[in-house]
């Protein structure tokens, strides 16, 4: 069975799909012209601003803002899927993009989504998510990096992100800081890239991903108006957003994972002799991909629920995607032999993508960590 056909399956099993024609047009749109960029955004040579703002005029980046209080992730995450499969770095951007959307369709701040909601849905600006260093200092494992303080008409906002992705001179992103004048109050809002007071300073080389606009971000002062904050306190919010900021993130576990048995089914015919001793086949990533999948999705129609039971099964899912990413990578790695050692075979790409699917927040550590405290 086709990984496509077991996709179809696993979305059947768990009702029928929303917005489904825009995946199918997203993932056209991929196969059409994405696929020859992608060798370039890896090498770093392209940063895909004009490609992401076509998906969005197609409308993957608006399936999943919430209506009358009930959101689906089902359509953005198998975008972001249909993405993946052909370029990992563009199925980050997407979660990056998707996230920002997804705090601003969420925010109670009525100025901030009548002024920016629907152009962050549609493309029409674009951004990502700083919020790798709140979500780690959550858990216990790092200190929040921005400080803000009040002042008349919002915050002076100050401190270093290390690495910010999706992002460009006329972008976005949400992200948090700690108080100063209130020690451990919070508060998320929205950086704008235009202002004078933020540095964007470019990153060392990474062993993928360094098409994606990735940038350490400077705080020198900068004022934030209440009209950019998107929940002060953040604390609710992020409770509220945080189950769809992990289970977005599968999406670029699935596509790499289908792509890497595409790859395996694609030595077959010359080395299927050989490669049929080695432990891990197709079948069996045919087998885990379905499984993720199905989970993904019936997790994914209900973002907003508080059951603790529920956010353990996030997590859970969440860490395996992360080992079933790489374990998929190494697997067609050795499926290829030689061919994929080769710098022009994407098999190589696909186990450097893999590793940052385990390592982007909550990596591998911080869900283990997650799940043994809870
Ligand atoms: C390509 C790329 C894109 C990313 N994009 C985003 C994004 O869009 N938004 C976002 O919020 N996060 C982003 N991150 C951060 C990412 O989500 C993880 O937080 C990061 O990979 C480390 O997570 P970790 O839990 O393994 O922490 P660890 O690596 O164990 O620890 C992280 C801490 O170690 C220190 N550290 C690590 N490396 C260095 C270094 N080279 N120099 C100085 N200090 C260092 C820093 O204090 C950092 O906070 C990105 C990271 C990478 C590599």
């Amino acid at each position: 069975m086709s990984s496509l056909a077991v996709s179809r399956l696993a979305v059947e099993d768990s009702g029928p799909l929303p917005s489904a024609s825009v995946t199918e047009a997203v993932a056209a749109l991929a196969r059409k012209e994405l696929a020859p960029l992608a060798a370039a955004i890896d090498a770093g040579e392209v940063y895909p601003a004009e490609l992401m703002r076509r998906l969005g005029e197609l409308g993957a980046w608006s399936t999943h803002v919430p209506k009358d209080g009930v959101a689906d992730l089902r359509a953005a995450i198998q975008s972001i899927g249909a993405i993946g499969e052909v370029c990992g770095a563009t199925a980050f951007m997407a979660w990056c993009q998707n996230t920002l959307v997804w705090y601003a369709a969420n925010s109670g701040n009525r100025k901030l989504v009548e002024r920016l909601a629907d152009d962050f849905a549609t493309g029409k600006v674009l951004g990502g998510t700083g919020l790798s260093n709140p979500m780690k200092s959550f858990f216990g494992i790092e200190k929040l990096k921005l400080k803000g303080r009040k002042v008349e008409g919002g915050y002076v906002v100050r401190g270093v992100l290390p690495w910010v992705s999706n992002l460009g001179p006329d972008h976005f992103f949400g992200t948090i800081f700690e108080r100063e004048d209130e020690p451990g109050s919070l508060v998320m809002f929205l950086a704008d890239c235009a202002d004078p007071s933020i540095t964007l300073q470019p990153c060392k080389p990474f062993l993928a991903m360094d098409g994606t606009g990735t940038y350490g971000v400077q705080f020198r002062d900068v004022f934030v108006p209440d009209d950019l904050i998107l929940a002060d306190p953040a604390g609710p919010f992020v409770k509220k957003i945080r189950a769809g900021f992990i289970l977005l993130q599968a999406g670029m576990a699935l596509g790499l994972i289908k792509d890497c048995i595409n790859i395996m089914d694609e030595v077959e015919r010359p080395l299927g002799h050989v490669n049929r001793y080695l432990p891990q086949q197709p079948v069996h990533f045919r087998d885990l991909a379905a499984e993720l999948e199905a989970e993904t999705m019936a997790l994914a129609q209900d973002p907003f629920n508080t059951e603790e039971a529920y956010w353990r099964k996030v997590i859970d899912l969440r860490l395996r995607a992360g080992d079933a990413s790489v374990a998929a990578a190494h697997a067609a790695m050795l499926h290829c032999g030689a061919r994929g050692y080769l710098k022009s075979h994407r098999a190589q790409r696909r186990l450097r993508e893999a590793y940052f699917v385990a390592i982007v927040t909550p990596a591998t550590k911080q869900l283990r960590k997650m799940l043994a405290d809870a």
